[in-house]
């Protein structure tokens, strides 16, 4: 969590944002789309803020989400609802999340994937290269080799693309393991029940909303804890 979130609310109350301030949070579960704004009633006192899939939109012909819009109100109290269940829980919410730190974390598998990944890569290579110089040795037949060859690269090219994959998730869970140490140290010193919602921590703490069917939200903090909430 960004450092100083926990202490800006403490001294300020909670910070004030016009508009748009859940922007790029909220993601459909059906298609993976980001929800956009939409005002209703700007003018009238009845304005109202709602956010509804993108993705809709976009893909025209084609059968829309099936996931409803929601109200800004919703995401936020479900948040207020989400913290405050985590404060009340505090010290069971603590000890789950330094048992997660203490035992093999999912980043200590990824690196165990990768390794097996790139020993797979290093056999596909040597084949790749025995075929290679079996083929300037002697004469093979130019069809099969340029099958075998194809298979194999195209063997080659999956693994270097699922290697990336998993570089890529390492980095992801290292960034929510630095989270996670932080959000441990912050929660223990700063975590109190909140009477309302707050931009500053949501945004601190807050990686993604996912609206689900059946009236769930997933709330994906940043350091991965993912924690359900009917609204
Ligand atoms: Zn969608």
């Amino acid at each position: 969590m960004a450092q100083g979130e926990f202490k800006r609310r403490e001294m300020s109350g909670g910070i004030t944002t016009g508009g748009r301030e859940l922007s790029g949070k909220i993601i459909c579960g059906e298609c993976g789309g980001v929800y956009g704004p939409k005002v209703w009633h700007s003018t009238s006192k009845y304005r109202k803020v709602i956010w509804q899939c993108n993705g809709k939109y976009r893909k025209k012909g084609k059968r829309a989400c099936s996931l409803p819009h929601i109200k800004e109100e919703t995401v936020k109290q479900a948040f207020v609802e989400v913290y405050n269940g985590m404060v009340e829980n505090k010290g069971n919410f603590i000890s789950v999340l330094e048992q997660s730190l203490a035992g093999g974390t999912k980043s200590d598998e990824i690196v165990v994937a990768l390794a097996k990944t790139e020993e797979q890569l290093g056999a596909r290579k040597q084949k790749i290269k025995k075929l290679i110089d079996a083929n300037a040795r002697s004469a093979m037949d130019q069809k099969k080799y340029d099958r075998d060859y194809a298979a194999l690269a195209k063997e080659h090219n999956r693994l270097e693309a699922e290697i990336q994959r998993l570089k890529d998730e390492k980095l992801l869970w290292d960034t929510r393991l630095v989270y996670r140490q932080d959000f441990i140290r912050q929660m223990k010193k700063y975590g109190k029940i909140i009477p309302e919602f707050d931009i500053g921590l949501f945004n601190g703490i807050v990686e993604t909303v996912i609206v689900k069917e059946k009236n769930i939200f997933t709330f994906v903090f940043r350091d991965g804890t993912e924690i359900d909430r009917k609204y």
